[in-house]
Parts: structure tokens; C-alpha cells; sequence
């Protein structure tokens, strides 16, 4: 039996990240960068009006208002993408439009709504601070600094962000393309006729949306018979990919030939970890490529790919935050538990009164995939303990969040503008948002973000 720990240690020492690829940028969405990002220019570029108004110099409307405004002569219409290169001289003043370069000589803006145009002079009726509403050259970044890193993962405003500074492409690193093959004779695909006694492959559907959830791209073997050259066969094409998975054929049994083929190929590890499910698993480098054997049971295979293979394809992406965000949950119910194994517990999660309960979705056997379906998260019970009691309090895995770690706060109730309204105690996981809408302020709440 070897630890969940020590398993995840000696998986990840293996691991090789992949090499880099340079991808134009609206390509690279999700993708981690391989390069530091450093601003070749200030951004803005130069100082420029925050608002549709009038550039002045300060002290020429120093302590105008609507009894006493200043009147200043309009040199000209200034709109954005213009530059002006005329003087400007005391008493004067430009039309200037939001995102316009300031003309030099100027260092206020006046917005329209403070002002009235008279022909050719404008009065100026409110007179605001000095240097109001400019945006300053460099304000976002300044020339020479540097905004992204090497391994940061590229979101829409890092895309926005490498656009501003005129970065066509970016150097990121490869995505794994992962082999996913199902063994087994039992299995039938999803569309073969069907036939008694046999079970559809589920586990290259889940599997391979696993793979993409992470960032990988699936490649489907589709089904290895249990017999050595049908096996053999799909493991050589498997290890055109970057990682191979298998499911099925792990465990101790009479048809469990993929143990005695891995074994022949390569080194390959047969553990039995400590955990349920998910204790049968195969890991090992086949031709320089991991190869990771799950159990066949859809639900083994997913918790087992959860805790080893999501982790492994997000170190080979060139990710630095390998795990799901966790949070903490009062159980519901009374879990009875034997020691020796940690417990992925299929849980739901309910927020009442500014406080997060878990209750299992039920039966939690390794074959029921129902329980994957209806589960928003994984309580994890350590492996010493026993029975765990309702009112406790539990980790919980979230599987609906990525590289977000949640922070239970106290503090009035989120409302986002424009999103139905749940039920009251409701909860929502929204990317990296977990909100609770009810019509209700309940006075304390959570948000949890990345
Ligand atoms: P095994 O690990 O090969 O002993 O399989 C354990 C259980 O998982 C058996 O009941 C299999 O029928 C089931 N199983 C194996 N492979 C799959 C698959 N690809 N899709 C759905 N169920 C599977
Ligand atoms: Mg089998």
C-alpha cells in the first residue's frame, strides 16, 4: 500500500514539462506563458483626456463657478487619435475628446457637463483640481516593467494586454495531447448495437473530457480487447501522445492482462494506494512518455484522473498551481469510514446562513457514475480517521474551480447585476466566483474568488 502523498511525489518528479511553441495570441488563450512579457513603451504612450471636455491650464480657471466662470478662447476641436501641435498660450483652452493626447501646455481637463460653449470661447462653471481627468503616460505600465511571467496562464485581459503592446504572437508551452484507451471485453462503444451483458465504454467519455477540462487534447483510442497484440498494438499508437492513460485491467483478476503487458513493455509501478476509490493503479514512463493505468470503474477512474493525471497534465502544460481550490464544509450527515484509506466523498454543497454544508449524493459506490454527476465537489476524510461526524467540519475538493483557493468571508451578500436570482441559499460556482443569490440579505456572506 503506498500513501495518496507519496504517490502524487514520485508521479511528479517524473513528469516533464513540455517544450514551447509560439502561437499568435487570440491561439494561446488558456495556455501558460513561457516568456516574460516586458512593456516596450508606457502605457498610455502619452498623457491624454479622460473625458469629452476641454483641456486648460489650471491656473487660468482657478476658482471659476457658475457666478464667476472663467472664459477661455477655444483653439481648436481636438478628436481622439488627433494629435494638436499648435502653442498654447494663457486664456486659451482645446475641445479635446476622451482618449485625445493632451496638447502640451495644458494639465487639466474640464468635462463638457462643466461648461458652455459661446462661439468661439467656452466658460468654464466648475473648476476641478488640478490634473483632473488625464490619464497619465505609464499610468497601466511603464516602459521597461514587467507585466506577465513565465508561467502565468494567459486570460482575455493578458490577450488584451499583449495586443496593447503590439505582441502578435507569444511563446507558450506545448498542451499534452493525451491517448485515452478503454480495456476491456466486456465494453461496447456508444454506438454499437446493444447486446446483453455488456457495459457502453463511458470511461473514454469522461476521460477525455477530463483531458480538455485541463487544458490537454484528448486523442480516443477507443477500446483494447483483452487479448496481448490488440493491446500491445493500441499502447504503440497511444505513445505517439504526449501521456497515455488506460482504464480497466489494473486490478487483481484473471483478464487483467494490461498489468502483465505494462509490466512487459517497461517499469512500470503497481500500486495499491491508500485511497477509496481509485486503490489499483499502474504509473510509469514508457519511452520517455507517463502512462498511467486507472481502475475501470467510472468512478475510480475519474477520482484516480482528479488526484494523478489532472495534476500531471497541468505540470506537462507548464502550469504552477496543480491543484483545485479546496475549501472547508460542515457535513450533514454521519459517514462511516474504515482507517487505512482516504475517502473521496461525492458531495453537495449547500450554503445556509453564511455557512457551506456538505451532504453526499448518496450511494457511493466505485460503479456509481450518478454520483459524479450530482457532485459539486469531493469531501476528503483523511485516512486515520473513522467515522465522520455530522457538524463536522471537511475539506472539500471543488470540482467546479480551477487555481482558485476560496476564502469563506463575512460580509453583505454579493449581488451581480443582470444574473437571475437564485433561491435563497441557493449557491452558484461560476468560474472563479462562488455567490449565493437570494432575495434576502442575509447579513453574512461568502465570496470565494482566485
Ligand atoms: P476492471 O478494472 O477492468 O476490472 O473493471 C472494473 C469495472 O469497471 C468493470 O465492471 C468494468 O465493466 C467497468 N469498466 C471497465 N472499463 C470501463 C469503461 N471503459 N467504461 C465503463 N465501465 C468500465
Ligand atoms: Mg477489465
Amino acid at each position: 500500500m503506498i500513501l495518496v502523498e507519496e504517490a502524487l511525489r514520485l508521479i511528479l518528479e517524473k513528469i516533464p514539462r513540455l517544450g514551447t511553441e509560439r502561437l499568435p495570441i487570440l491561439q494561446a488563450r488558456g495556455r501558460v506563458l513561457a516568456e516574460d512579457i516586458l512593456c516596450s513603451r508606457n502605457i498610455p504612450p502619452w498623457d491624454n483626456s479622460a473625458m469629452d471636455g476641454y483641456a486648460v491650464r489650471w491656473e487660468d480657471i482657478r476658482g471659476a463657478c457658475r457666478e464667476k466662470p472663467a472664459v477661455l478662447r477655444v483653439l481648436a476641436d481636438l478628436p481622439a487619435g488627433q494629435v494638436f501641435k499648435g502653442r498654447v498660450g494663457p486664456g486659451e483652452a482645446v475641445r479635446i475628446m476622451t482618449g485625445a493626447p493632451l496638447p502640451a501646455g495644458f494639465d487639466t481637463v474640464v468635462q463638457v457637463e462643466d461648461t458652455e460653449k459661446d462661439g468661439d470661447r467656452v466658460m468654464i462653471l466648475v473648476a476641478p483640481e488640478k490634473g483632473k481627468n488625464i490619464r497619465f503616460s505609464g499610468e497601466d505600465v511603464k516602459a521597461g516593467e514587467k507585466i506577465m511571467g513565465e508561467g502565468d496562464l494567459l486570460r482575455p485581459a493578458h490577450l488584451g494586454m499583449l495586443a496593447s503592446l503590439q505582441r502578435c504572437t507569444v511563446s507558450v508551452y506545448q498542451c499534452p495531447r493525451v491517448a485515452i484507451l478503454s480495456t476491456g471485453d466486456e465494453l461496447l462503444e456508444i454506438d454499437d448495437p446493444w447486446e446483453d451483458g455488456k457495459i457502453v465504454n463511458s470511461n473514454s467519455y469522461s476521460l477525455a473530457s477530463l483531458v480538455s477540462e485541463c487544458g490537454g487534447v484528448p486523442l480516443q483510442l477507443g477500446i483494447a480487447r483483452d487479448r496481448r497484440e490488440d493491446l500491445a498494438a493500441k499502447i504503440q499508437q497511444g505513445l505517439a501522445a504526449d501521456l497515455l492513460v488506460t482504464s480497466g485491467g489494473v486490478s487483481v483478476g484473471d483478464y487483467d492482462l494490461v498489468k502483465n503487458m505494462l509490466d512487459e513493455l517497461g517499469r512500470m509501478n503497481f500500486w495499491k494506494v491508500a485511497m477509496r476509490p481509485g486503490q489499483p493503479l499502474a504509473f510509469g514512463m514508457l519511452s520517455g512518455k507517463p502512462l498511467f493505468g486507472l481502475p475501470g470503474n467510472p468512478v475510480s477512474s475519474m477520482v484516480s484522473f482528479e488526484q494523478f493525471v489532472r495534476p500531471s497534465i497541468l505540470k506537462m502544460s507548464g502550469h504552477k498551481n496543480l491543484f483545485r481550490p479546496a475549501l472547508q464544509a460542515i457535513l450533514r450527515e454521519d459517514i462511516p469510514k474504515k482507517a487505512g484509506l482516504v475517502h473521496f466523498i461525492r458531495c453537495r454543497l449547500i450554503c445556509e446562513r453564511g455557512k457551506v454544508y456538505a451532504t453526499t449524493t448518496g450511494e457511493q459506490g466505485s460503479g456509481i457514475l450518478s454520483s459524479m454527476v450530482k457532485a459539486q465537489g469531493l469531501v476528503v476524510l483523511p485516512r486515520e480517521q473513522t467515522l465522520a461526524r455530522a457538524g463536522e467540519e471537511v475539506s472539500v475538493i471543488n470540482r467546479r474551480g480551477r487555481g482558485a483557493r476560496g476564502v469563506l468571508k463575512k460580509g453583505p451578500l454579493p449581488s451581480i447585476p443582470g444574473r437571475p436570482q437564485g433561491k435563497k441559499g441557493s449557491i452558484s460556482l461560476e468560474g472563479f466566483l462562488f455567490f449565493v443569490c437570494t432575495k434576502k440579505r442575509l447579513g453574512d456572506f461568502c465570496v470565494l474568488c482566485g
